[in-house]
């Protein structure tokens, strides 16, 4: 009795310690679905395809993510990439095709795993945010909730599973791709945690317009990735519900650049941010509409403004000024209101600069 208990508890340690892959027997299109990734357990020197196994919905069926797989013929690093978490942000998802269909598996040190729209509750209902059912409906921001919780709201299921079934040992370096909220645009820019040297060698191998030095932000994918020790940054390219040709290949670039650094692939790297001459800021000011009215931005997204000139001017319908809008320090343009449209506390004007204070060193 006392021997079998023992071999019963030898053998659960072992299989908790080794984690697997897990096939649940169903194929979508043709592609296996699985509700766990473990790359280790991968044949080597081939390019995967599944379909991930999120949470599931209100008529009882799955939200699946597709994803990527490509197990090097030797080993090496293990590279994360993600796109869509939120559901209009769309470039990334592009970025990482392109990133699988040049990489040879066979040139390959170490693995790369790509989720393709991550959020697709969010992608299906043109929306940034994961849709809930529940009580006639309801948004949560799918960036606010990691690492999830494995009891939650369908939004906390998902990124519960994403978390601890898709990246939980299969990712020791991260890109989250995202762009600018709709109605707002963003150039390519990164928001990356200087703090941690890894992660600003990381943001630095993009050639990127912009840079902010950033403590990060609770809950969202790149600060639950940075607090558990694997470098991640956020990748901000461009504009929602669009592709962006120039921002996604000079993506792809850093991508690249990131996978040569770290031996994962020959080559020499491509632009990185001091060819680019990206700026680096470590604090951001928010210009926002006081009033809801029609908005016009007398600035582009990269200009270099000074205190106190104007940025923004907003109407009401009849054309008259309702309100006038100054920049609020010294810095460049980071993001600025492409939709006329804005109620009280929309995005006009983002200005990223540097503080002098030490204490914003590596972000305020
Ligand atoms: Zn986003």
């Amino acid at each position: 009795m006392y021997k079998v208990t023992m071999l019963a508890v030898f053998l659960a340690g072992a299989l908790n310690a080794q984690a697997a892959t897990v096939y649940t027997g169903d194929k979508i299109d043709g592609n296996p679905v699985i509700s766990k990734l473990d790359v280790d357990d991968l044949e080597a020197g081939k390019v995967y395809r599944f379909m991930f196994q999120g949470v599931s919905n209100g008529i009882g069926q799955h939200w699946y993510v597709p994803v990527l797989v490509a197990k090097g013929a030797q080993p090496g690093p293990k590279l994360g990439l993600q796109a869509a978490i939120h559901g209009d942000e769309l470039n990334g998802t592009r970025v990482i095709q392109q990133v699988f269909e040049k990489l040879d598996p066979a040139q390959l040190k170490g693995t790369v795993v790509g989720a393709i729209g991550a959020n697709p509750s969010g992608m299906l209902a043109n929306n940034r945010n994961w849709q809930l059912v529940n009580d006639g409906g309801d948004m949560v921001d799918f960036n606010r909730i990691w690492p999830g919780k494995e009891k939650g709201n369908s939004a906390e299921q998902h990124a519960w599973l994403l978390w601890n079934n898709l990246w939980a040992g299969n990712a020791a370096m991260f890109v989250d791709m995202h762009t600018q909220s709709r109605g707002t645009e963003y150039p390519l820019f990164i928001y990356a945690d200087y703090r941690n040297p890894q992660v600003k060698q990381m943001a630095e191998l993009f050639p990127a317009d912009q840079i902010k030095a950033d403590p990060g932000e609770k809950g969202s994918v790149e600060t639950t990735f940075v607090e558990n020790k694997i470098p991640a940054i956020t990748l901000e390219i461009g504009k929602p519900k669009l592709y962006q040709p120039e921002l996604i290949a000079r993506s792809l670039v850093g991508v690249n650049n990131l996978m040569i650094q770290q031996g994962m692939i020959d080559g020499k790297l491509g632009a990185t941010a001091k060819e680019q001459k990206t700026f680096v800021g470590n604090e951001m000011s928010s210009i926002r509409a006081e009033v809801g009215g029609f908005a016009e931005i007398l600035v582009k997204v990269g200009d270099s403004v000074v205190k106190g000139q104007k940025v923004a001017i907003q109407r009401n319908a009849f054309g008259d000024t309702i309100r006038e809008y100054t920049a609020s320090h010294d810095g460049k343009v980071l993001a600025i209101g492409n939709d006329p449209l804005r109620e009280a506390r929309g995005l006009l004007v983002r200005i990223l600069f540097n503080n002098p204070d030490p204490q914003c060193a590596d972000g305020c």
